[in-house]
This record gives structure tokens, sequence and C-alpha cells, in this order.
């Protein structure tokens, strides 16, 4: 039996949404260790790196994978029926993020190698534009490319873009995300796109974190490519998608040499003929089973929104309010702590090391959640500069999804009031940045660090 939460959704609709009516994902029952010897049910609020399965993604790979043979290659029945569930998943996930008909869309290994693969077909009089404020993924990749600084609001992302358009021309590529990994803050992809397309030049969206907590239309943004990773879609299996615009994938380099990408080869190996197609640029055996993981859950995803949106609306609001009242919080934002967002908080307590805090919610709370600078190190740098905690280098970072209720963002709530007011319940000790626990405290006062 689901529980009722009353919900001011997404948008301006009032509803109510039961967590029956939530796709189930793997997992979200799970019991863990803490350090004093008992269990607790794990709360994982580490979706952004990495969202549990979806019990329909397990269900999809298990109901195929007595059919699991090799996939665009061999003359059996099983080899034919692989190769049209590959294809057939690359159609579901086509139209989950709205591709144009002519667009390519190549799986690849996550967004990281999406986005390398970008940096790949870009053409090689193109310079690419991004922000600093960028995932790592988005930032390192690009050969020839302009970095912009990062903006304290959305006006000046848009006033910096179009200056440095003017300056480059069509001959760009701009590169942004749909929603930063640190803050959950949303990019004006709309207004984005509109000045990249005014200035003749291309945009591609990394929508890592943005696939799984927002609908996207490739066509209806106008966007010209697309990155994302199935895992942080609730599809495990080493899967992910470079969607966009042909002629650039077809003018390029194979991304990879090797079988699967040529149309034929002659005698002298170096008198090649590659595919023009989509295969150009996947050379090597397909993996098949994460695109049905990833097909099962575009096809759960795109059918759940309407429960789904508002549902992460109330926990986000639950926990961002929690914490906003605990005085030692200080959540950390880009362009202001109003602005949209999907279900990602970054914060620090103050007189709390972040790697302590992450340990001790696991060890004396069953939380798990990510502590660092969330492979954007200039943004989370920026933003602990910006938030007047200068003196940490790095922060916590609690992430929403699926599996996530409001028991567990109150225990969250709950266990970091405890620790900014009381104290920690162990004694740890560091080394290299790494935390363990030691022995129970006897004061919580005196509980903490021992270096
Ligand atoms: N882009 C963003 C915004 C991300 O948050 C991440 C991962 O956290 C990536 C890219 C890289 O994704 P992956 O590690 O799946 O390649």
């Amino acid at each position: 039996m689901g529980v009722f939460v009353n919900v001011k959704s997404f948008g301006s609709r009032h509803a109510a949404v039961s967590t029956s009516v939530l796709p189930a994902v793997l997992g979200a029952d799970m019991n863990v260790p803490l350090a004093d010897g008992t269990m607790a049910p794990f709360a994982n609020f580490d979706h952004a790196a990495t969202a549990p399965c979806l019990e329909a993604v397990a269900d999809a790979v298990n109901t195929f994978l007595p059919w699991y043979t090799s996939t665009h290659r061999g003359a059996g029945t099983l080899s034919a029926i692989c190769t049209a569930k590959y294809e057939e998943s690359r159609i579901t996930v086509r139209q989950f993020i709205g591709c144009r008909p002519d667009d390519h869309l190549v799986f690849t290994r996550n967004t990281t190698d999406a986005l390398n693969m970008l940096a790949r077909i870009v053409p090689e009089d193109t310079t690419t534009i991004v922000f600093a404020h960028e995932h790592h993924a988005g930032l390192l990749p690009w050969r020839d490319v302009r970095t912009l600084p990062i903006q304290s609001d959305v006006d000046g992302v848009l006033t910096a873009l179009d200056g440095a358009l003017a300056e480059i021309g069509a001959k760009a590529l701009v590169v942004v995300t749909g929603a930063t990994n640190v803050t959950g803050e949303l990019l004006p992809l709309e207004e984005l796109v509109a000045i990249t397309h005014r200035h003749g030049a291309r945009i591609a969206v990394d929508a890592a974190q943005l696939v799984a907590h927002r609908p996207i239309d490739m066509t209806a943004l106008d966007v010209d490519y697309l990155a994302f990773s199935g895992h942080k879609l609730y599809a495990p299996f080493g899967i992910g998608v470079l969607a966009g615009r042909s002629d650039w994938f077809v003018a390029a380099e194979p991304y990879l040499r090797g079988g699967g990408a040529t149309v034929n080869v002659g005698d002298d190996p170096r008198d090649v003929e590659w595919s023009l197609g989509v295969p150009r640029h996947e050379a090597g055996t397909p993996n098949v089973i994460g695109a049905v993981a990833l097909a099962a859950a575009c096809e759960t995803v795109r059918t759940a929104w309407d429960s789904l949106i508002p549902y992460e609306s109330v926990l986000l609001t639950r926990l961002r309010t929690g914490l906003a009242e605990i005085p030692e919080v200080n959540e950390l934002s880009l362009f202001g702590l109003t602005e949209d967002r999907i279900g990602i908080v970054s914060f620090t307590v103050d007189g709390v090391d972040p790697g302590l805090l992450a340990t001790a919610l696991s060890v004396e709370y069953g939380i798990g959640l990510r502590q660092g600078r969330f492979c954007a190190h200039p943004l989370t740098r920026h933003l602990l500069r910006k938030s007047g905690t200068p003196g940490s280098e790095t922060a916590v970072r609690a992430s929403l999804g699926l599996g996530v209720d409001v028991a567990k963002v109150d225990r969250l709530v709950d266990a970091i009031r405890t620790i900014s007011e009381i104290g920690l319940r162990m004694l740890y000790v560091t080394q290299d940045g790494t935390w363990w626990p030691t022995a129970v405290s006897v004061s919580s006062h005196d509980a903490g660090s021992v270096h």
C-alpha cells in the first residue's frame, strides 16, 4: 500500500501522489550495518551519481537474457532476435528524447564517452564554447575551446554566450549541461538554443542529470546534440547515448576503428570503406543488454512523468526546507536559492568536515550520499567561496529519485540536525581525506575527529 503525500506540484498544479503509482526500484528496502553493530534501512541519496535499477529494467533484462547472443553478427535465429532487439531499443530511446528522423543515435558507454565522441566529430574549424560551471565530462574533452567564466545569474549566462558567439561566429559548438550536478539548477535551454542558432552555431546538451528528472524533446527544443548515461536513468549495464545531427557523424573519422564499423576492408587493410550510418561509430560488439535496459527505463520513466515530477518536487521542498531550518547548514547555489532545480542539494555544515559528515551519516545513520567536488572542481570551489565557506574545499550532496521517500528525507534532515546540535556519536580518525569510526564517543560534544 502506497503512502499519499500532498503535493504543490511541478508547474502550479496541486496533486496527491501515491508512492504505489511510482515505478519501483531494486534495493529500496535494503538494510545496512551501522558502526554500533545494529542494522538500519539504507537511505540512498546518491542518485545523481548512479540511480538504482528499476524493477522494470531488471525484469526486461532477465526476460531477454535467455535470448542473449551475438548482435549484428551471426546468422542464427537468436542473433537475428538480438539484432532486432538492439535496433528496437534504439527506436525506443530515440522516441524518449524526441530525435528528428534524420538524427543519428549512437550507443556509447556513458555521458563521458558520448561527449568525448562529440569532441572527435566536431569539425576541425569549429570552436567549442563551454562555461566553467560544467561537469568535467563537458569541460575537458575539447580540442579548440573557449571557456566562459561562471556566471551568478541566468541573464549573465545568456549575455556571456551571446558575446562569445558574436566573436566566434557560426563555426561554434556550444556545450551546456541541462542541470548542474552540484546544485541541480536548470540552465535556460530554450534561450541558449535560440541564441546559439541566431549566430548559426550548434548546441549540445549534457543531459546526464536532466534525463531522469524532466522530459526532453530534441525536436521541440531544437537542440543539435544530446548526451546522457543509462545508469543515471535507472538502467545499469554500461550504456550511454550521443544523439544528434547526422552530418558531423558521417564526416568524422570513426570513433573506434574495428569490426562492425566497416562496409569492406581490402587486402591492404588501409583500404577501408567505413560505414556512413550509425555503425561507423559503434565498432566492436554492441552492448545489447545495456540497450535493452535503457529502452525499458525510457519506457517506464516516459509513462511515469506525471507522478515522478511532482513526487520529487515534494521531497526536494521538504529536504531544502528542513535543511534551511538548521542554522549551521549552508546550501550551495549557482543562480540563487529560488531558481528552478531538480532533486539535488549540495551543502556544508559549519564546523564539520564534509568527508567526516558523509562518513558519519553512513556509519551512524545508514544514509548514503556523496561528498567531494563532484567532478566539477571549478564550480564547487566557486560555490564554496560564494557561500561564505571558503575554508572548506568540498561539500556533501544529497540527490533524490525513485526509492527515496518522505521518511528517508526526514531521517536525513534529523541526522544533520542532531550532528549540528549535539555532535557525532563516534570518534573518528582520518588519513588522506578518508574517515573511519574508531570508538563510541563518551560525550557527543567531544565526538568528532581524532587526528
Ligand atoms: N555530466 C554531468 C552533468 C554529470 O553529472 C555526470 C556524472 O555525474 C557526467 C556528465 C558524466 O557521466 P558519466 O560518469 O555517466 O559518464
